[in-house]
Formats: C-alpha cells, sequence, structure tokens
C-alpha cells in the first residue's frame, strides 16, 4: 500500500481498457485532463484480450464493429473478413492504442480492488492490488461481459484433465487432438467454438441445457467493391445506423409478421437466413414484440434446424422452444451441421443436470462421461459482475453491492445516486448489449467527456444522479422491457444464468430514442444530476 503521502493525484481513473477504456482515455487527455486507466490483463483489448477460444469472432459486422471517432481511422483500417476474428479485433485494438498513443496511461496486470468518495475532498481514492491513487473522476470501463461464470458443479477441484472458460482462453492456444471433450454450454461463445473444436477432438460430448437460435454468418473475405462503397459515405453509413433500434445496420421492416401471408413471410426469413447474421431479428418489426409473430420466425428457424440436422431425435433436442430473440441471437457457421459428424454427441441436460465433476470426467444422474477436457462456455455475471467486484464505496461509506442488492439502478447506465462523479460506460439501464456496443460506448464516451468539460467550465467539482431522476429511468427502463418478450426466458439479460442474482432486465431498448434522452439531458444543463 502506498503511504498517504505518495498518493498520485490525477483528474480521472478510468478501469478496463477494453473498447470503452482505451476511447475513454483518448477523449479524456484531448480535454487536457491526467488520466490513468487500470488494466486486470497483461495486455490491452479487453473482451478481445479474453476470449481467444476458436471460432471467436464479432457477430456485427466489421465495418460498423468498430470506432467511428476518427474518420482518418475508418478509413485506412482494412478488416479483411465481413465478421473479423478476434485476433483480428485485437490487431486493431492495438493499433488503435499505437495510432492515439495511448499506453503510456495504461497500467496492465493491476486490478481495482475498491474505490472510496471522499466526501470533502469530492474525490475518489481508488485502489489497486499495486497501490492507490486519487482521482476527481473514476470511470467504471470495466465491461458488460467480462467477469466469467462458471458454474459450482460439485467435484471440479478434483478433474484431472483440463479446464478452460472461453472467456479466459490461454494466450498459447489449446489442441484437442485425440482428446475427448466435454463443452458446457450452448450460448454464442459454444455455437463459435465448437465447429472447431469438433474438427480436432476425438470425441466431443456438448452438453445442453437450453438450446439456441442461430442464424448463419455466412462470413467471408470482405468485398472490396463493397468496402469502397462504405468508405465514400462511412458517416453518412454510421448515421443510418445509428437511427435503428440496434444501432446497427439491420433492415428494420415495418410490417408485422402477422400482416404477411405465409408464402410471404417464408420468403422474407429466407431471404434474411441467406443474408446471415443478427439482422434476422429485424424482419418484422413485432417478433421481439409479439408472440404470435415471434412464432412464426421461431418455426422457420426449427425447420431450418431440422434440415440440417439428419439425426430427428438430435434435431429435435437442439429446437429452441423459447421466444427466438429472447436470448441473444447466436450467429454461426456450421453449429447445427457439427451434430452430423460421428464424434459429437448431444447431452441434454435441460432435465438431467450434471451433477458431478468426477477426476476422469462428469456424470448427470442418468450417465457417466469419460473426458481429458472440459470447456466451461458459461458465460458472463453480465452487466453488474465487473463492477461489483470492486468494492465501491459512495456518499456516506455506503457500498454499490449494498444498493444494488436488489438488482442494479442507474440513472441513463451512466450514474447512480448516491455515488458522485462516478460514471459507468454501458452501465445497466442504457442500450448496451441490446446495440452494437462499439457505437453505444462511443455514445457513452462522448457523453462523459462533454459533462467533464461542463463541469470545469462552470467551475462544479461533483455530479450526481439524483434518486428521483433514477427512480423514474429504472421504472421507465422496466416499463419498455415489459412492452416485450425479453423478460418471458432466463436469459442472462435478466441475470437468470447465475444463481442467486435478482431477476431484473438490465439492459435498455432502444437506441436511437436512448441517445435522444442523453442529448436531452445534457442540453438542459443535466436535468436529473445534482451539481455542485
Ligand atoms: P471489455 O472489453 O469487457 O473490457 C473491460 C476490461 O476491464 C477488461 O479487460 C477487464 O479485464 C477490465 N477490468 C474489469 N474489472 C477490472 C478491475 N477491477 N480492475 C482492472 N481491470 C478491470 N458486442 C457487439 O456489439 N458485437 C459483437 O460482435 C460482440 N462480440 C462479442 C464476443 C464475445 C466473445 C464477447 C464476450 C462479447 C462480445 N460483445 C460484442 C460484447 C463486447 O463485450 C463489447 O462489444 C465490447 O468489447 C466491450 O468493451 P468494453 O471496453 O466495454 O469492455
Ligand atoms: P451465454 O450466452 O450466457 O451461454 C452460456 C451457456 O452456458 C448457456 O447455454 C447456459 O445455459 C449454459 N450454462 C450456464 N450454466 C450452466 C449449468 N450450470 N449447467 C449447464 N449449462 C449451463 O454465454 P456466452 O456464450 O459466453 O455468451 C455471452 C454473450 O457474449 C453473448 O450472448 C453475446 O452477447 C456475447 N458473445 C458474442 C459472440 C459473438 O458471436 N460475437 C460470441 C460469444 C459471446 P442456459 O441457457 O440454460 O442458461
Amino acid at each position: 500500500m502506498a503511504r498517504e503521502s505518495d498518493v498520485v493525484e490525477l483528474d480521472a481513473v478510468v478501469v478496463g481498457a477494453g473498447f470503452a477504456g482505451l476511447y475513454m482515455l483518448h477523449r479524456l487527455r484531448g480535454l487536457g485532463l491526467s488520466v490513468r486507466v487500470f488494466e486486470a490483463g497483461s495486455g490491452i483489448g479487453g473482451t478481445w484480450y479474453w476470449n481467444r477460444y476458436p471460432g471467436a469472432r464479432c457477430d456485427i459486422e466489421s465495418l460498423e464493429y468498430s470506432y467511428q471517432f476518427s474518420e482518418e481511422l475508418q478509413q485506412e483500417w482494412q478488416w479483411s473478413e465481413r465478421y473479423a476474428t478476434q485476433p483480428e479485433i485485437l490487431r486493431y485494438l492495438e493499433h488503435v492504442a499505437d495510432r492515439f498513443d495511448l499506453r503510456r496511461d495504461i497500467v496492465l496486470s493491476t486490478r481495482v480492488l475498491a474505490t472510496r468518495f471522499d466526501e470533502a475532498s469530492a474525490r475518489w481514492t481508488v485502489e489497486t492490488d499495486r497501490g492507490s491513487v486519487s482521482a476527481r473522476f473514476c470511470i467504471l470501463a470495466t465491461g458488460c461481459l467480462s467477469s466469467t461464470n462458471t458454474p459450482r458443479f460439485p467435484g471440479l477441484e478434483r478433474f484431472a484433465g483440463a479446464t478452460y472458460h472461453t472467456g479466459r482462453w490461454p494466450h498459447e492456444g489449446v489442441d484437442f487432438s485425440g482428446q475427448r471433450v466435454g463443452v458446457i454450454g450452448t450460448g454464442s461463445s459454444a455455437i463459435q467454438s465448437i465447429p472447431l473444436i469438433a474438427e480436432q477432438a476425438r470425441r466431443l460430448y456438448v452438453f445442453q441445457r437450453t438450446p439456441n437460435y442461430s442464424i448463419p454468418a455466412h462470413n467471408a473475405p470482405l468485398d472490396p467493391g463493397y468496402v469502397k462503397q462504405v468508405k465514400e459515405d462511412y458517416v453518412g453509413f454510421r448515421q443510418r445506423a445509428a437511427q435503428l433500434p440496434f444501432g446497427a445496420n439491420f433492415p428494420l421492416n415495418l410490417q408485422s409478421a402477422l400482416q404477411a401471408g405465409p408464402e410471404e413471410r417464408a420468403s422474407e426469413y429466407e431471404a434474411r437466413w441467406r443474408q446471415g447474421g443478427l439482422g434476422f431479428l429485424t424482419t418484422y418489426f413485432d417478433l421481439i414484440l409479439d408472440r404470435a409473430a415471434n412464432e412464426t420466425a421461431a418455426e422457420f428457424v426449427r425447420r431450418k434446424i431440422r434440415g440440417i440436422v439428419r439425426d430427428p431425435a438430435v434435431a429435435e433436442k437442439l429446437a429452441p422452444k423459447q421466444v427466438i430473440g429472447c436470448k441473444r441471437l447466436c450467429v454461426d457457421t456450421d453449429y447445427y451441421a457439427s451434430f452430423n459428424r460421428p464424434n459429437v454427441t448431444l447431452v441434454d441436460v435441460s432435465d438431467v443436470p450434471i451433477e458431478e465433476i468426477l477426476p476422469g470426467g462428469l456424470r448427470t444422474a442418468r450417465e457417466r462421461f469419460d473426458l481429458d477436457a472440459i470447456v466451461f462456455a458459461t458465460g458472463f455475471d453480465a452487466m453488474t459482475g465487473a463492477a461489483l467486484a470492486i468494492d465501491i464505496r459512495g456518499e456516506g461509506g455506503r457500498s454499490l453491492r449494498e444498493k444494488w442488492a436488489e438488482g442494479p439502478r442507474t440513472y441513463l447506465g451512466l450514474g447512480t445516486a448516491g455515488f458522485p462523479n462516478l460514471f459507468l460506460i454501458t452501465g445497466p439501464g442504457s442500450p448496451s448489449v441490446l446495440s452494437n456496443m462499439v457505437p453505444s460506448i462511443e455514445q457513452h464516451v462522448d457523453w462523459i467527456a462533454d459533462c467533464i468539460a461542463w463541469l470545469r467550465a462552470q467551475g462544479h467539482a461533483r455530479i450526481a444522479a439524483t434518486p428521483a431522476a433514477e427512480d423514474t429511468w429504472v421504472a421507465h427502463v422496466n416499463d419498455v422491457a415489459n412492452l416485450t418478450l425479453y423478460p418471458t426466458c432466463n436469459s442472462w439479460y435478466l441475470g437468470a444464468n447465475v444463481p442467486g442474482k435478482p431477476r431484473v432486465f438490465m439492459p435498455y431498448l432502444g437506441f436511437p430514442p436512448y441517445v435522444q434522452k442523453c442529448n436531452e439531458v445534457a442540453s438542459r444543463g443535466y436535468e436529473g444530476f445534482a451539481v455542485a
């Protein structure tokens, strides 16, 4: 621990060096602030530093899943594929760090353990595992999907083989050749990695609790003509995306699925299936609003699964029953076809859960499986896990963990009452994971930087969301969610994947109205925030 007299005084501390932390640093430096970024990983990149599992790539097209704050950057960077791989996205972020000279203010391999607000000085003391600093502003760029979730199966510590979590994949890679591998989970990470693990492993058992809908990626090298066309008007391309509900260029059909006849519907779904990707969900505007509308799309995908998977019993197990889009839609390359391979077995653990990990494998109540390696594709303590891992103490020493015990409460997902000068990037209550996250991150970073510049210009030392504004916003986030089908299944959007986590819908649906609201709040002198 540093002595009090050694404590470095900064204008701002940023926690995390992913897409959010890197751009936050760039903007704050541009305001002339002294900033330090603390990153637990030994490198920058966040999600794209940690998730090195086979097949990891983005599922929003790279021309959109990238920064737009610098026209030069977006013009000069060449993406090679429609959906870039993890190594390519990491190379991009390394390039950004170098191009904007960010590294000198980033401290790697350093975890923030606690932050404490001092009311007299209106400053945060930020304690890391390598000492403390003091800062006027503390900005959590800790990521929505960075705190991994590994179920506590009895016997796990006795497993004699190797275990991996997709979100903490070894940098040197893993060779599964000749091995009997178990993958637990069938979310996006599993769906991307299973086809590649299946090609390598001697035997692959996929332990599925809930089947997921997946749309083919139809990934391919980018067509230079298309790239040229986008780059000729990149600003316009981005602006058009920002008008759409998810902040991504998924064409939104304003017709109801129920107004279209069965043949027209089938042909629309077929066209979107051929196009590939998450845009399948905007084939009709009401797919996530109306159960009957949703069922038409869900049944289309189930039929596709039955068409791909040769064994009808396996196809039936793979066919999801819940609302499509309720859990995040997946995007794959050859996922369902992997179950036609003779070395791949689907194990349904919905009714017969995994009971115990054994030294040589695992067992359900019904069966025992001999394994050399287990891959946990079991996801994350999403939206709140990374922030709450830090002991954050606001006014009166109140802890954020206590405040959020019944679920996160924020104003706009940007701040939380009782915690002055603390900002969240893509916090709960903002579009975050229900949007193309890079534009959402940039929008938050720009809003926070503008707010800090305004505070300085006005001579204010502190800002905090008011409890009243927060209450109204939390109610609104819930009202919007309750108009949709999102609350109808056990998704990580609701925290339902982590035992004991309060069931609260965390993201906000609707990128364009959200941005408008944030802009209005700012233009009205940060309405709903108290400044002093
Ligand atoms: P992160 O990239 O998660 O970075 C947060 C960083 O904070 C991490 O490096 C972490 O180590 C650090 N950190 C956390 N707590 C501490 C602490 N206490 N002290 C120090 N450091 C700390 N979104 C999309 O929109 N499109 C996609 O295609 C897409 N693909 C994804 C694929 C995968 C495999 C995953 C897991 C997520 C994907 N996402 C996608 C979501 C993705 O997380 C965001 O798009 C984006 O990368 C988040 O950036 P971030 O900087 O906010 O957070
Ligand atoms: P996830 O979607 O939460 O999937 C976790 C899987 O593990 C689920 O199938 C879950 O089953 C299963 N699981 C959890 N606990 C289990 C238990 N005790 N027993 C059996 N199964 C269990 O996690 P993820 O796949 O890592 O993806 C998280 C998010 O990251 C995605 O939704 C997406 O936003 C992002 N991501 C994106 C991409 C991409 O394509 N670009 C790739 C990876 C991740 P249940 O469904 O029954 O809970």
